[in-house]
């Protein structure tokens, strides 16, 4: 074998961090796992049966490349009953998971050496993805005292005549951030100056608090050079269908359907009956679960407040991101010893990107009690420090 086998794109291509603590918990027991990035909840029955029915009836066979009629119907009704914004079926792709949807958008458009700008702390295939593509994650750290939120002087001022795109995830996987209007409206100014894309994850759409949330491409001209990008795992707790789109103005939707047809042909047949039921049918269900997911945002905020870690209320997601450097360890050493010393498992936070650090991911897509036994460990964890 020659020495250097992999291409030269792999180089600077990370191990996840995320990855990294769930081998070492993985070993453990009676572990309470506040890492996880996926709803606990199994996808509700309808959206279940909707799949075998649908393979029971013999749909076991490839669908058009980008994805059946109807569920892209039901996504540009529900797009447009949710957000108001227009898409017709032909600007939608469905994709296998948001992140075949981020995978697409990334090598449609961006060149080698072609800078894209990502607020973080953010989703760990943010960076990964755009350095496969060739091009250059720069890194935008937002702020506690912001609420994580981005601030859009610190994108204008990363903005060179490289920057092709801004790549936005909001609500935020790891802060539970949300954007507010304003703040978009800033961000949309600038893409509009600078001509620039914008790639918008939003695969945490329906997953807010005492909000509403708001849909990048509904913004005044923002539409035709959004790339949106979209999922059923987290909203409609269906992680392991794979199962996703992008919208985006036909003309660019174009070039990355190329690039979907060569490499996945289509996403999951089974996938995309079972997604279609969730649109028509799954509110009910989103609601349920955004109730309960509410009842435990509460609980874990007050509660590491309480204990001592300072923790901004976040406002969609799933996600706490409390502050633990005031204890004088850092992340990684707070989130090592949480681990061995009283077996809860979070993340720490500068896996994220430069914006993390100091702080802790705490999932609570997790069953209340356990929630709560987490809590009564790390508070003994803190008043060990
Ligand atoms: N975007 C964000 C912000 C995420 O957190 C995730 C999953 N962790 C994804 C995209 C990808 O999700 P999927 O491929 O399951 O749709």
């Amino acid at each position: 074998m020659p020495e250097n086998y992999f291409a030269t794109r792999m180089e600077g291509l990370k191990p996840s961090a995320i990855r990294k603590f769930f081998d070492i918990a993985a070993t453990m027991q009676d572990v309470i796992s506040l890492g996880i990035g996926e709803p606990d909840f199994d996808t509700p029955a309808p959206i279940v049966q909707a799949g075998v029915q649908s393979l029971l009836a013999g749909q076991t066979h490839y669908t058009s490349n980008v994805g059946i009629l109807q569920l892209r119907q039901a996504l540009a009704a529900h797009l447009q009953r949710l957000y108001g914004v227009a898409y017709a079926a032909d600007e939608i792709v469905i994709t296998v998971g948001g992140s075949e949807a981020l995978y697409l958008a990334a090598t449609a458009f961006v060149n080698p050496g072609d800078e894209v700008i990502i607020p973080t702390p953010c989703f760990v295939s943010y960076q990964a993805q755009v350095h496969l593509a060739g091009g250059i994650p720069v890194e935008v750290a937002c702020k506690m005292e912001n609420n994580f939120e981005v601030d859009p002087r610190d994108v204008e001022a990363a903005i060179t005549p490289r920057t092709k795109a801004i790549l936005l995830g909001f609500p935020s996987n790891p802060t539970g951030a949300v954007a507010r209007r304003e703040t978009l409206m800033e961000i949309a100014r600038l893409a509009e100056q600078h001509d620039l894309l914008v790639f918008s994850d939003e695969i945490y759409d329906r997953l807010v608090y005492g909000g509403s949330h708001v849909c990048f491409p509904a913004l005044p001209n923002m539409a035709k050079r959004t790339i949106l990008l979209g999922g059923f795992s987290k909203d409609y707790a269906m992680t392991g269908w794979r199962i996703g789109y992008a919208a985006a103005p036909a003309e660019l939707l174009k070039g990355m359907l190329r690039i979907h047809q060569y490499t996945v042909m289509c996403a999951s047949t089974t996938a995309q009956v079972a997604a279609t039921e969730a649109l028509l049918h799954g509110d009910e269900h989103v609601r349920q679960m955004v109730a309960e997911y509410d009842r435990r945002r509460k609980l874990i905020v007050a509660g590491l407040n309480q204990i001592g870690l300072p923790t901004f209320e976040p406002r969609g997601a799933f996600y706490a991101f409390p502050k633990v450097s005031d204890t004088g360890l850092t992340d990684e050493e707070f989130a090592s010893r949480l681990l061995v010393e009283e077996k809860v498992a979070a993340i720490p936070g500068n896996g994220f990107g430069a914006g993390g650090e100091g702080h802790l991911r705490c999932s609570y897509a997790t069953a209340y009690e356990k929630i709560e036994e987490a809590l009564r460990r790390i508070e003994r964890f803190v008043n060990r420090l």
